[in-house]
């Protein structure tokens, strides 16, 4: 450890950075942490507003306090700033020897941190921020260093080939960062960091983050650092907030197809889907691409520009779903990642932690999806205590419910597009001749048509993927548990619900634990969902009658004795404006009578919705005439 003998450039008076004023300060800005102007002014460039909580709690005492640090902080959080902003604020760039080292895990993470670090050292003198990482030259990497490199961020194995080669003076290190320690463990990684760490001086500040604490990890704190600090963003262990866990049992033949349902009813997701090998990845990838999808893999059989060029298609949204195996999606860093889809379910525990920080990432919402059969089912419990939260059980959804969605997702598309008039102009003339005999009515329905005809096609006779349940029964399970209670309410997605929010909802306006609710699935207008028996009366009491957006909600008993409750009548029709013109009539739960069971050829209630008589009821020949129905 050494003693913090410079402050950092430019710092006006201290300022008060405990936790009370934090508090104080609802919205705390960078201006308060101590940072100097040149990197506050880098900071601006970068659009950043206020800092996250880890910045928020580790740059003051990174500034100012001498002792090392463990960081518990989720990807995604900010916590390349978190210690980056420090480094950049500390490190003394007129001078030109080796004075901060960043060890991560992947060469992926390692050139996002240099970024990152270049970016926050841009006002700060004569930086040179350098990255040394397997897989590209090392002639280019030597000679980076030998100009002078003040802050060196690498991967361990190429750290110690440099290390090796003695071109590399790491004497002079007087902060040692190790970003993403679990990993870097769990890649087998220990005894490079051993390695490379005893070639730095004793005295330095070292400063570990991580995802999440197990005992490996909190045994490196032990050995490398001496009473360090600890800073917790969350709890130990526990995934990002922003997480929806989510699970979906399916048989194993129908994955595919169940990730094809899933990607369709989410029409603008942006995926990261995970495989357990190279080959399955490859194959899940080719066969997404063969249906149409923009989709492709990322693994260890393809070449480092093969990799490089699918993250850069992934990274401009030319791929909407990118297929990998953990090993290659490791240190993954792009925002806005919507689903992280486990197509198997994951061996180790931490993999799930690290598979689903791909999402929800810089304060954003995201989805985690684990595709489970039957068997592994009780597994999900050990995810559930590893993250300390719990996941909701969803159904893969029916052709229907994925019309449905593609329809609605086309209709907001062909609210929003943007008209570029003049450009458009000159066409306008054909167009307006070519369709002035039509309606409105007739024309929105053939526009719409055109995209939706090809979702009805594919889905209308698509079958139940769900394994294990009765869907057909509006998301009710085969089998009887006595322990919980079926219940029905009137609001849904048009309420602004999904599974997730749902639970939290009722857990919290009932005044229950979220695992209380066993199970919700969010309809269009209504929802179903099972508590446990003893919360029911506390469910019906905190709901029912209860008011949201102006619609009195209404919750009823799908008829367990058990509860006490007798059975009522559930409602076929729904209030809800929009929602209701997409219904045929005697839409919403009508019994097991009307649906398909699970790889059923013929459903007795498919098509439920008649989308024909909606939208397709006189489909347009290419000539413009008006095709003859079939007899
Ligand atoms: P990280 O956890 O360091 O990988 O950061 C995740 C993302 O959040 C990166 O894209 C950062 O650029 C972004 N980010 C970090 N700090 C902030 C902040 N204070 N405000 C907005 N975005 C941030």
């Amino acid at each position: 450890m050494i003693t913090r003998d410079r402050m950092p450039g430019g710092m006006d008076a201290p300022v008060d950075c405990s936790s009370k004023a934090r508090r104080q300060n609802y919205f705390m800005s960078f201006d308060t942490l101590g940072l100097p102007k040149q990197v506050l002014k880098a900071i601006v460039d970068l659009g950043f507003e206020t800092p996250t909580p880890i910045q928020e709690q580790a740059i003051p005492s990174l500034l100012t306090d001498t002792r090392d640090m463990i960081a518990l902080a989720q990807t995604g959080t900010g916590k390349t700033a978190a210690f980056g902003l420090p480094l950049a604020s500390l490190v003394d760039f007129n001078r030109r020897d080796t004075q901060a080292l960043i060890l991560c895990p992947t060469r992926e993470l390692c050139m996002q941190i240099t970024r990152d670090l270049q970016n926050f050292t841009k006002y700060c003198g004569s930086p040179n921020v350098v990255a040394i990482y397997g897989g590209a030259s090392i002639e280019g990497q030597i000679k980076e260093v030998k100009r002078g490199a003040q802050i060196i961020v690498g991967t361990p194995g190429r750290m110690v080939d440099m290390i090796e080669r003695g071109v590399i003076d790491l004497s002079t290190v007087d902060f040692a960062v190790l970003d993403e320690a679990d990993e870097m463990l769990n890649m087998g990684f220990k005894e490079d960091l051993d390695q490379i760490l005893s070639e730095t001086p004793d005295e330095k500040n070292t400063w570990l983050f991580s995802a999440t604490m197990p005992p490996e990890v909190s045994r490196i704190g032990r050995t490398y650092m001496s009473d360090p600090l600890e800073v917790t963003v969350g709890q130990k262990n526990q995934g990002n907030e922003n997480i929806e866990h989510v699970y979906y049992v399916v048989h194993q033949k129908d994955k595919y197809l169940a990730l094809k349902r899933i990607a369709d009813f989410f029409p603008d997701i942006f995926a990261i889907v995970f495989c357990r090998t190279k080959a399955e990845t490859q194959q899940i990838a080719d066969q997404l691409i063969k249906d149409g999808y923009n989709a492709d893999a990322l693994h260890g059989d393809l070449s480092q520009a093969q990799r490089d060029l699918v993250m850069k298609r992934y990274r401009s949204r030319a791929l909407q779903i990118l297929v990998a195996t953990d090993v290659a999606a490791r240190g993954i860093d792009v925002n806005d990642v919507t689903h992280v889809i486990n197509y198997n379910i994951p061996e180790e525990t931490e993999n799930y932690t690290h598979r689903s920080g791909r999402t929800a990432r810089a304060g954003k919402t995201g989805m985690s999806i684990i595709m489970v059969n039957m068997r592994e089912q009780n597994r999900i419990r050990e995810f559930e205590k590893k993250i300390g939260k719990s996941f909701t059980r969803a159904q893969i959804p029916t052709g229907m419910e994925v019309c449905e969605q593609q329809l609605i997702f086309l209709l907001k598309k062909l609210h929003n597009v943007a008209v570029d008039e003049k450009s458009i102009e000159p066409y306008l003339p054909v167009a307006f001749e070519e369709l002035n005999e039509l309606s409105k009515e007739e024309l929105i329905k053939r526009i719409v048509s055109i995209e939706f005809n090809r979702f009805f096609e594919y889905y209308k006779q698509a079958p139940d993927l769900n394994s294990g349940t009765e869907r057909g029964s509006g998301g009710e399970r085969k089998g009887t548990r006595s322990d919980v209670v079926k219940l029905y309410m009137n609001v849904g997605q048009l309420e602004g619900f999904n599974f997730g929010t749902l639970k939290d909802f009722i857990a919290e306006r009932a005044g229950i634990r979220n695992a209380d609710v066993t199970y919700t699935d969010v309809k269009n207008t209504f929802s179903l969902v099972e508590v446990r028996t003893e919360v029911v009366d506390a469910v019906m009491k905190g709901l029912h009658g209860a008011n949201i957006k102006g619609r009195t909600i209404r919750v009823e008993s799908r008829g367990n004795k058990e509860a006490g409750i007798s059975r009522t009548r559930l409602r076929s029709d729904k209030p809800g404006g929009s929602g209701k013109s997409f219904r045929s009539k005697g839409e919403g739960y009508q019994g097991k009578k009307d649906r398909k069971g699970p790889g059923g050829k013929k459903s007795e209630g498919a098509p439920k919705y008649d989308w024909n008589a909606i939208f397709s009821d006189k489909p347009m020949r290419a000539d413009g005439k008006k095709k003859k129905k079939k007899k």
